[in-house]
C-alpha cells in the first residue's frame, strides 16, 4: 500500500542524486532521496576532486558529498538511508518506488543509481579495472573479444 507522497523521488545519493535533490527542493518540490547504502556514491573513493568549480585547491570526495548533502537538506530535501529501492513502477502518471520498508509515490522519479565497475570473471583476479592498450582492444573487438 502506498503511504507517502512526494513531488519528486530521487533514487541514489551520489553526486548526481544529491545535485538533483538540491535543484528540486530549491524550487519548492517536496523531494525525497532514497539511498541504498550511505550518501556518497563513488565520490567517497576520491582522495581529492580537483575539477569541481569553486575549489581551486581541490576537495576530498567525502567533504564534497557532505556539503552536497547539507545543501540538499537545507532546501528541505528528505534523505532516507540505508533504504534500497527494490522495485519501481513508471507505467502510470504517478510513479512508484518500493523499498523493503515502505512504498512511495511521486509525480516524477529520477534514477541516479550510478554505474558499477565490471568485474573480471577470472579466477584469482582481484582488480576491477584493467587498462587494455588501444591496439589490443581494437584487434580483440574485431575478433569478437572484449
Ligand atoms: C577513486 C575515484 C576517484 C574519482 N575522482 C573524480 C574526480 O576527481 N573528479 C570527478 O569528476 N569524478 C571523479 N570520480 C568519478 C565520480 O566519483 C563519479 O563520476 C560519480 O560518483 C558518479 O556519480 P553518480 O551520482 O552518477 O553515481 P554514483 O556515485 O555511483 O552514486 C550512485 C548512488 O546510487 C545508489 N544506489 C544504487 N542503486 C540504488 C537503489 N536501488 N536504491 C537506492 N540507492 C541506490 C548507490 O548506493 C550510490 O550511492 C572518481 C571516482 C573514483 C572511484
Amino acid at each position: 500500500m502506498v503511504q507517502k507522497t512526494y513531488d519528486t523521488i530521487i533514487v541514489g545519493a551520489g553526486p548526481a542524486g544529491l545535485t538533483a535533490g538540491i535543484y528540486a527542493a530549491r524550487i519548492g518540490l517536496k523531494t525525497l532521496i532514497l539511498e541504498g547504502k550511505l550518501p556518497s556514491g563513488r565520490a567517497i573513493e576520491a582522495a581529492v576532486v580537483e575539477n569541481f568549480p569553486r575549489f581551486p585547491h581541490g576537495i576530498t570526495g567525502a567533504e564534497l558529498i557532505q556539503r552536497m548533502t547539507d545543501q540538499a537538506k537545507r532546501f528541505g530535501a528528505e534523505l532516507n538511508f540505508p533504504e534500497e529501492v527494490v522495485d519501481i513502477n513508471l507505467s502510470g502518471e504517478t510513479k512508484i518506488a518500493n523499498t523493503k520498508k515502505e512504498a512511495y509515490q511521486a509525480r516524477a522519479l529520477i534514477l541516479s543509481t550510478g554505474a558499477q565497475r565490471k568485474k573480471l570473471l577470472v579466477p584469482g583476479a582481484c582488480m576491477h579495472v584493467v587498462r587494455v592498450p588501444l591496439e589490443m582492444a581494437r584487434s580483440s573487438s574485431t575478433n569478437g573479444g572484449i
